[in-house]
């Protein structure tokens, strides 16, 4: 039986949010019913941000609540704070990610607030949640975790401790996020082996950037140290407004490619997945759009995993 990889698209937000032209709402929705329709089961949608900080998500609050109209899907949405939180909850999101810089200068640009004040939050949020009718879950973006533009490098053991916090705060999950792009796949072992044993299975996965080329590289090491799920943007779209320097996240055409390749279940649909790309530059004609397999045309030698049918 092929094992199986989640991959979480986010392109709606972070894609987005550094895209020099507005996407209108009519085409950011076009967008993520053609990137569900490729299999794609979790789509992060936007942040529940103010406009005037990030103006390319002004429009989180109607996109999540068309997106949650589609079979199947698990509706993302960013939440910097518990305000943030109790918007995608409104909503109808059924998860929100929490961004938590492990770096103080990525912290105070992105969230003005301390590392410390941001697990404050998280945990108050968590509690929020909790005490609600409908279950959402609560999952905590460790940015910078393997690097910073602002501070430079960053130490494993700083990854675990703000982990540990995260975990006792309660949440769901934790995605180890290369902000910036700076890690190496041998750093990529490191922390995730670390952080698996401060806090086990709290740990999802892994938030990849390209910056250096090293995306897919670091996206195998995290494989091969167990981790089956996965942030990558259509087209490798993406950076961070407060972290300069950072470039596009792991493309997910590439990704998809890559992993079914070696025998994981995705279950996306790579040719749809393609398909999508033209649905994203209608959209966001002026944005440059990558993808090493959109360029080569999908080999000819390429088998995606199938599943057998359930008896
Ligand atoms: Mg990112």
């Amino acid at each position: 039986m092929a094992e199986h990889v989640t991959l979480c698209e986010v392109g709606p937000r972070d894609g987005l949010q550094i895209a020099k032209t507005r996407m209108t709402t009519e085409a950011k929705l076009r967008w993520i019913r053609a990137l569900a329709a490729s299999g794609l089961k979790e789509i992060e949608v936007g942040s529940f941000v103010p406009p005037r900080v990030i103006p390319q998500m002004a429009d989180t609050q109607a996109v999540t609540e068309d997106a949650v109209t589609i079979p199947g899907l698990t509706v993302v949405a960013l939440a910097p704070n518990l305000r943030g939180a109790q918007g995608a909850y409104a909503a109808g999101a059924h998860r929100v990610s929490v961004p938590v810089s492990v770096s103080e200068g990525h912290s105070r640009a992105n969230l003005n607030r301390t590392p410390a004040e941001q697990v404050a939050e998280v945990a108050r949020l968590v509690e929020w949640v909790r005490a609600q009718e409908r279950p959402m879950q609560v999952v905590a973006g460790a940015s910078t975790a393997f690097g910073c533009s602002i501070d430079g490098t960053v130490s494993t053991a700083a990854v675990v401790a703000l982990s540990e916090g995260l975990a006792e705060a309660g949440v769901d999950g934790l995605m180890l996020c290369d902000t910036v792009g700076y890690g190496h796949p041998a750093q990529i072992k490191e922390v995730v082996r670390a952080t698996r044993a401060a806090v086990g299975d709290v740990l999802w996965g892994l938030h990849l950037h390209d910056t250096c080329g090293l995306g897919l590289a670091n996206a195998l090491a995290g494989v091969e140290e167990g981790i089956r799920v996965f942030d990558a943007c259509q087209a490798g779209l993406g950076g961070c407004p407060y972290a300069p320097g950072a470039s596009g996240n792991i493309v997910m055409e590439d990704l998809v490619f890559m992993l079914e390749s070696m025998g994981f279940h995705t279950g996306v649909d790579l040719a749809k997945l393609l398909e999508a790309r033209a649905v994203l530059h209608a959209g966001l004609p002026e944005e440059p759009m990558h993808s090493q397999v959109a360029k080569a045309g999908i080999p000819r030698t390429f088998h995606p995993v199938t599943l057998p049918a359930a008896a």
